[in-house]
């Protein structure tokens, strides 16, 4: 077995390409628009800022990485997309820019995967145009969005058409979207609790879906909406995927997406390193640098162990995606689950010590920390709580010791 963690020189040129967009093209308007509160102050002015961006990143041939030709997309693996995503994420509007960011991403894997032809054409393809957006509408104020057999979100058939009743909460993008990914529960009596939920297309605005709010959230009110659906009636070709197969739908939207989240993440933890390690050779204390003291240099050893985990771990779980695609006996969900788990505990953990390092500095808003801590809170619950990845996890440890005597298959299935 090959164990090769360099890239083919096309690859390579690639990564150098995104890296340097990044830096030059992307960042001085990240940078502006931060500066002068674009969003609030001019929203005109910022909405053009953005989408010149995306005009540039299309002519660089810096589009939908995550994405075949047939697309227009770059046709990248999983494994070499880590490394796009790494670059991308590196600035707040990188993922947007080579849209790229969720939960557009996610939905287009899902419809590439489980729409008609006819739903491909009139969803997929503009999504990849990046002309219209997308929300995947799961979550509800009710029930425990940890278990999606518990959705009471309804769907119930009259003649050709579906009519939809039901609540949904923090659904992303769900302000701005031109259609909606919904999982809603058709089946009363399924073989399997799993098998009782139906995905649906729902084309946005349409009668009977309410924005009810957007939800005001730790990192701001941006585009995270509370949904009243009432009477919401669909024909049965906005049908997503066969009945019953709403569960399996979203399990297999989440794993490309999970691990998606972590390579975004690694970006931002990296960024925070940074800024970690070049406040502590700037800041002088009692003295010497902060970056000559033995308890900063342990935050620094910490937090660079950690990323390199998290860097080890995603490539491994993106190579057993890659693999699974040409070999679906080859499994990933507990490399992605594992990933997942320790890649967002980790994003929090470096945010923490680097707002540490820069003391006063690192707590106000004078640097992107204050925000990223506040976005990175979510990654622990959302798209799998912690606890339920460590369930999982313990359930397929256990029984891979029950079934083989080891272990070991569980731990990564690694040749060690
Ligand atoms: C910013 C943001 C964006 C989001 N975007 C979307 C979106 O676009 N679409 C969408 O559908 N949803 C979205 N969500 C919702 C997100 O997916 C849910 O928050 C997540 O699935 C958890 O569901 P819940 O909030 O109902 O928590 P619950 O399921 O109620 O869980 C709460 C806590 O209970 C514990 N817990 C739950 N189950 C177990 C268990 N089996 N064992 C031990 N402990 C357990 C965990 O500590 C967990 O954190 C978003 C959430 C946020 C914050």
């Amino acid at each position: 077995m090959a164990i090769d963690f360099s890239f083919s020189p096309e690859l390579v040129e690639i990564r150098d390409r995104v890296k340097a967009f990044v830096d030059d093209v992307i960042r001085p308007v990240n940078d502006r628009i931060e500066r002068d509160h674009l969003r609030s102050t001019d929203k005109a002015a910022y909405l053009r800022e953005l989408l010149d961006l995306r005009r540039q990143a299309k002519t660089a041939g810096l589009w939908l990485p995550h994405m075949s030709a047939e697309w227009g997309g770059m046709g990248l693996g999983h494994v070499e997309l880590a490394m796009v995503q790494a670059e991308a994420a590196r600035t707040y509007y990188g993922p947007w820019v080579f849209n790229c960011q969720a939960p557009d991403e996610g939905n287009m894997h899902t419809l590439a995967h489980w729409a008609t032809d006819d739903q491909k054409e009139r969803y997929l393809r503009p999504l990849c145009d990046g002309t219209v957006w997308s929300c995947f509408a799961m979550t509800e104020p009710e029930v425990a969005g940890s278990d999606p057999t518990l959705i009471r979100t309804n769907a119930y058939q009259d003649g050709d058409e579906w009519v939809i009743n039901g609540h949904k909460w923090f659904i992303s993008n769900a302000h701005r979207a031109n259609f909606a990914i919904l999982v809603a529960r058709t089946e009363d009596d399924p073989d399997r609790p799993q098998a009782a939920n139906t995905a649906f297309i729902i084309d946005l605005p349409s009668p009977g879906w309410t924005e009810v709010r957007e939800i005001e959230t730790m990192h701001g009110s941006t585009g995270h909406s509370e949904i009243l659906i009432e009477d919401l009636r669909v024909a049965d070709s906005q049908r997503l995927g066969g009945r019953g197969q709403g569960h399996l739908l979203g399990q297999y939207r989440l794993g490309p997406a999970r691990l998606a989240h972590c390579m975004r993440w690694i970006a931002q933890a990296e960024t925070a390193l940074d800024m970690m390690v070049d406040r502590s050779l700037k800041r002088y204390s009692h003295g010497s640098l902060l970056a000559e003291k033995q308890g900063i240099q342990w935050l620094i050893a910490d937090s660079t162990m950690e990323l390199y985990q998290s860097k080890l771990m995603v490539l491994h779980a993106a190579y057993r995606i890659d693999q699974s695609q040409s070999d679906p006996t080859v499994g990933f969900k507990s490399e992605v689950s594992m990933a997942k788990h320790f890649v967002a505990n980790m994003l929090n953990r470096v945010i923490d010590r680097s707002i540490q390092v820069h003391g006063a500095l690192g707590y106000s808003t004078d640097t992107p920390l204050a925000h990223m801590y506040q976005h990175a809170r979510w990654a622990r619950f959302a798209d799998g709580a912690d606890e339920v990845h460590q369930m999982r996890i313990a359930q397929r440890t256990i029984a891979a010791f029950r079934d083989f005597g080891s272990t070991r298959s569980a731990t990564g299935n690694l040749p060690i």
